[in-house]
C-alpha cells in the first residue's frame, strides 16, 4: 500500500491544484463522452489509453469484459450499463478486449478456474466465442488461439450487448453507437471491428479504421449461422 498512499498524496499536492477547476466542474454532474467496457487486468489503464480526462469515461470493468445476455437476470455490469445510456444519456459504447488476457486464458484451460467457481460461471457467457475459435482452431491452446479467442469474446460480448433491449431499440434509432476493440499491451496498437462485424484492423495513428455501425449492427445481428462465417 506504500505506493498508493505516495501517490495520493501526490495527486492532492500536484494534480489536483492543476485541474482544480475541472474538479469543481465535475462535483456537480458527470457528461462522459463514451462507455468503456474493458477487463479488469491492470495493464489496462483506459484514461491513459485514449488520453482522456476524469469525467470522460464511463467505465465498467469485470473479468474478461464480459456482458450477461438479456436471458440472465441483470446484475451490477448491467445496471451500469443500463444507467449510462438511459441516465446519463451516453451515445458511445466502447467494449475493449485486450492481449494476454487471464480470464480468456482460463476459458482454453478450464482445469486452472476448477477452484473458482464464481469465475468458471462468469466466463461461461464467452462461450460462443470459444465455439467459434475451436472450428477454427479445433486443438491447440497457443498465442495465436488466445488472440484469436480475445477478437471472437469482442464480437461475443458485442452480441451480449445488443440482445439488451435499452441497447437495441437506441441503437436502431441511430442513437447509440457500439465499438469494438482490441488492445495489444506490447505494442500499445489497437484493433477495431470492422462495419462487416467479421475482422479487426489498426486503429488510431497505427491504421485508418473506418466503419458504419448500422452495417456493423446488422453483421452482429445475422443468423444462427454467424459464428460459422468468421
Ligand atoms: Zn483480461
Amino acid at each position: 500500500m506504500k505506493k498508493l498512499y505516495e501517490g495520493l498524496n501526490l495527486f492532492q499536492r500536484m494534480a489536483y491544484p492543476a485541474h482544480k477547476a475541472l474538479f469543481e466542474r465535475l462535483a456537480k454532474n458527470q457528461s462522459p463522452q463514451a462507455v468503456f467496457i474493458t477487463c479488469s487486468d491492470s495493464r489496462i489503464v483506459p484514461n491513459l489509453l485514449v488520453q482522456a480526462e476524469p469525467g470522460d469515461l464511463f467505465i465498467l470493468r469485470n473479468a474478461g469484459n464480459v456482458i450477461p445476455p438479456a436471458t440472465v437476470a441483470p446484475g451490477g455490469t448491467i445496471a451500469s450499463l443500463e444507467y449510462a445510456v438511459r441516465a446519463l444519456g451516453i451515445r458511445d459504447v466502447v467494449l475493449c478486449g485486450h492481449s494476454n488476457c487471464g480470464a480468456m486464458s482460463g476459458i482454453l484451460h478450464p482445469e486452472s478456474v476448477e477452484s473458482m467457481p464464481a469465475v468458471r460461471s462468469w466466463v461461461r457467457h464467452a462461450e460462443p466465442a470459444l465455439r467459434a475459435v475451436r472450428e477454427r482452431f479445433p486443438e491447440g491452446d497457443g498465442d495465436e488461439v488466445l488472440d484469436a479467442l480475445v477478437e471472437l469474446n469482442v464480437v461475443a460480448q458485442l452480441r451480449n450487448v445488443l440482445t439488451h433491449g435499452f441497447v437495441s431499440a437506441l441503437v436502431e434509432k441511430g442513437e447509440l453507437e457500439l465499438h469494438g476493440w482490441v488492445y495489444d499491451i506490447a505494442s500499445g496498437t489497437v484493433k477495431g471491428l470492422d462495419a462487416d462485424g467479421k475482422r479487426f484492423s489498426p486503429i488510431g495513428a497505427s491504421g485508418t479504421g473506418s466503419r458504419d455501425e448500422r452495417k456493423l449492427l446488422a453483421s452482429l445481428e445475422a443468423d444462427e449461422e454467424f459464428w460459422e462465417r468468421l
